[in-house]
């Protein structure tokens, strides 16, 4: 069997109607779409727009209101520090929470250095901030909540609902992070309260180095200080020719997501529940990080009590997944986000990551779960620890010696 691709949170192959979509765009129809006196421009300028529209349809916003970028880290950077010097003289307090992506910690960290208060909420043991610790987080001089619509390693939906209409009550801006959720689940900004939200085309099976982030117009009109300076494009707020065949495919990706999220969510989910049934029927000491309930239908985050993650995806070969100590690859610190679940050391370092896709089929997972199960019957054969356990010694207890 050919190489299984099971990292479809980290990236997505694009689509071929995707990709169809896109390559005119490249060729006959490459103007750029800010000149606007000639038909070479207005083509570019009118596709830019179809894609605009496709892209907030599916998170219930006005095509006024979307904002392309490079991708998402671009976008949390464009709202987040956007919005913190637009409004500094509102406050200079943020409220976030440990276990979002780089993304979204890193700006809210160059902040702290440049005199802004950020509150780093910790997540319960299943990876979920409640509106509570939010509403308690709150003070006076607070001008922006911003976390994740659903986490990349395990998969968690936040409320996000009820934390918006908390924002909105308290007249703080709400900012998400929704590059996992995006053409996964249903999401309305106007419902949901969303005042800022990311979003990135190659997590949905559109081109990489684009994205858009969602600015609200009204109620509240929100305004952000612009990163890059230039031609005043995008309404002033990120200058820069656009990337006309990136945000074609940014707009057909999100219009085929639409279209098939339903079916889709479906149809992963049971392949998600089928891999986890097939594991957990051949292997013991294994369980689940993250929320069982509110979860990406695509995500299963898997700790093989001891065995290492980094063994076990050498072990079984050509499966492409990821683990929780290999995230920064360079280092072998286990996985942030696994660890401020409250996940010891040990788990941490046990943990797989198998995210599914449109193409993922079902011979693949019966074909993994034969892949892994092995792998870790195999490990653990060659692990003393795990003979100690089955001897029941609890290795909690054991004084290890050095020398
Ligand atoms: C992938 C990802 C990002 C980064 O998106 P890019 O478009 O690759 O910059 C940010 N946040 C989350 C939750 C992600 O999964």
């Amino acid at each position: 069997m050919k190489s299984i691709y099971l990292d479809h949170n980290a990236t997505t192959p694009v689509d071929p109607r995707v990709l169809e979509a896109m390559l005119p765009y490249f060729k006959e129809t490459f103007g750029n779409s800010a000149s606007r006196n000639h038909s070479f421009g207005w083509a570019a300028e009118e596709a830019v727009d179809k894609a605009r529209g496709q892209v907030a349809k599916v998170i219930g916003a006005g095509s006024k209101e979307i904002v392309w970028t490079s991708g998402s880290t671009e976008g949390n950077n464009t709202a987040i520090q956007g919005v913190a010097r637009m409004y500094a003289d509102k406050g200079k307090h943020i409220i976030t929470c440990t276990i979002e992506h780089k993304a979204v910690i890193d700006p809210c960290k160059f902040l702290e250095t440049q005199g802004y208060e950020v509150t780093w909420l910790d997540s319960d043991p299943k990876g979920c901030i409640s509106a509570e610790q939010v509403k308690e987080a709150m003070r006076d001089d607070t001008i922006l909540v911003t976390l994740m619509f659903a986490n990349n390693e395990i998969g968690t939906i936040h409320p996000i609902a009820e934390i918006g209409a908390l924002c909105k009550e308290r007249g703080v801006l709400f900012h998400t992070d929704a590059t996992q959720a995006f053409g996964k689940v249903p999401i309305d900004v106007n419902e949901m309260g969303i005042d800022l939200l990311s979003l990135s085309a190659h997590k949905v099976y559109g081109p990489k180095g684009v994205g858009a982030l969602y600015v609200r117009r009204k109620k509240p009109r929100v305004r952000l200080q612009p990163i890059l300076h230039g031609g005043g494009h995008e309404r002033g707020i990120r200058s820069g020719t656009l990337n006309v065949p990136g945000i074609v495919g940014c707009g057909a990706a999100a219009e085929i997501a639409l279209a098939e999220m339903q079916t889709e969510s479906v149809r992963t989910a049971q392949l998600r529940d089928r891999l986890w049934a097939g594991l957990s029927e051949h292997l013991t000491e294994i369980s689940v990080n993250g929320d069982p309930q509110n979860r990406l239908p695509n995500t299963l985050n898997v700790s093989f009590l001891y065995v290492e993650g980094e063994s076990l995806m050498m072990g079984f070969g050509d499966i492409a997944v990821s683990s929780g100590s290999a995230c920064t690859s360079a280092s072998l610190e286990p996985s942030y986000v696994l660890k401020g679940l409250g996940l010891g050391d040990d788990l941490a370092h046990s943990s797989i990551r198998f995210s599914l896709g449109r193409f993922t089929t079902e011979q693949e997972i019966d074909h993994t779960i034969k892949r892994v199960v092995a792998a870790v019957n195999h490990l653990r054969d060659m692990s003393p620890l795990y003979e100690m356990a089955q001897a029941g010694i609890d290795l909690s207890k054991v004084v290890w010696q050095s020398h």
